[in-house]
């Protein structure tokens, strides 16, 4: 990236789509205002904005092949690609490096960090997450809490090599008393399930946001929804799950099964939780297996594998998930397409203007 701009008012003619209809809209410093700013410059005369896509399960902190960062710089990196895809705000849904620096800095999405992960021993990919044993889970993820920005990682099932398949990481009352130990010290409790037996455990406990979530029912997603716990599906890491299985047939057939089960019917089960009235968010898990800057991909993924309608695909993606995770309505970010991502999906793939924090990004 080149260097920033000096900030400097900005106006923008542009279809703002929370309110769908063509205005003008002004950035002054970091906020964006509808009354007019004296000097802007305008930017923008037409096109389809919106203040910025959310990805609500993305690792700045681990590179590619699952090994943790070295470097802020890397971090940095990873994040700018999420953002000139037209992402501005990012739940990190935890990260083995802590990158606190990074937080509001200057040409960076938002960032809105989870800690570190908390796992069961050896039952996590390795050097990623803070293994604990049973009894240190619930202090674990609770100081977690008091080291990101309102949000823990809870690792709530895995592969259990004893069992040749899926299993929760700890007993139901010890997945319970880590999301009440995080809770009670005021953070959100994001919680990693593939299995029916985890989510299950989880959704009951009442965690905050369900991820992956390949193992919910019908019941559990009106539990769900009465409760106002989101899903974060990452469809796109989803969709690896036949070469998990692929590599898994020999040593572990039982889980290998699983998995290509799991994934079979995830489509479905993204629809009904729509349908339940779950908020469900857009995530893509990048990092380790899965490339930055698939927002656009997921978003496509929810609506033609779904089957969510576009249009609603595109709020959860941008102001509600903003909104979800208390970002001031008024901040300086603004995406416009050319071309409405509500009625074209290609649309999302190519922001023709980018605002971040009041300036305009130089891609
Ligand atoms: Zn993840």
């Amino acid at each position: 990236m080149t260097a920033l701009e000096p900030l400097a008012p900005l106006h923008l003619r542009v279809v703002w789509l929370p309110y769908d209809t063509v205005c003008d809209l002004y950035v002054d410093g970091d906020r964006i205002t509808f009354d007019p700013v004296p000097g802007a410059r305008t930017v923008a005369t037409s096109g389809y904005a919106l203040p910025g896509l959310v990805d609500a399960h993305c690792h700045i902190g681990i590179r590619r092949g699952a090994a943790p960062i070295e470097s802020l710089d890397e971090a940095r990196a990873l994040a700018r690609t999420d953002r000139d895809a037209g992402v501005l705000a990012i739940r990190d849904a935890g990260s083995p490096y802590p990158y606190p620096e990074l937080v509001g800095e200057d040409g960076l999405p938002r960032l809105i960090r989870a800690g570190h992960h908390i796992a069961a021993s050896k039952r996590y990919l390795r050097g990623i997450g803070l293994e604990c044993e049973p009894h240190e889970a619930a202090a674990a993820l609770a100081r977690q809490a008091k080291l990101g920005d309102g949000w823990v990682k809870l690792v709530g099932d895995w592969i259990d090599r004893g069992r040749g398949d899926l299993a929760p990481s700890f007993e139901p009352e010890v997945l319970t008393a880590a999301i009440h130990a995080a809770q009670a010290e005021g953070a959100r409790v994001a919680v990693h399930t593939f299995s029916e037996e985890a989510v299950e455990c989880v959704v009951a406990a009442g965690a905050d946001s369900v991820e992956h979530g390949t193992g919910l029912s019908a019941d559990l997603l009106d539990t769900m929804a009465a409760k106002g716990i989101s899903l974060v599906p990452t469809m796109i890491n989803i969709e690896t799950f036949d070469d998990i299985a692929a590599g898994a047939d020999v040593k572990f057939p039982r889980y290998a099964d699983h998995m290509r089960r799991l994934k079979r019917g995830f489509p479905e089960v993204v629809r009904a939780a729509w349908e339940a009235g779950v908020q469900v968010r857009l995530g893509t898990d990048a990092g380790g297996g899965i490339d930055h800057g698939l927002a656009a991909e997921e978003m496509r993924l929810l609506h033609e594998s779904a089957g969510i309608p576009l249009a609603e695909v595109v709020a959860a993606a941008s102001w509600k998930a903003r909104e979800w995770l208390g970002l001031a309505p008024d901040l300086g970010d603004v995406v416009v397409y050319d071309r409405d991502p509500r009625t074209d999906l290609t649309a999302a793939r190519e922001p023709s203007l980018i605002v971040l924090r009041g300036r305009i990004v130089e891609r």
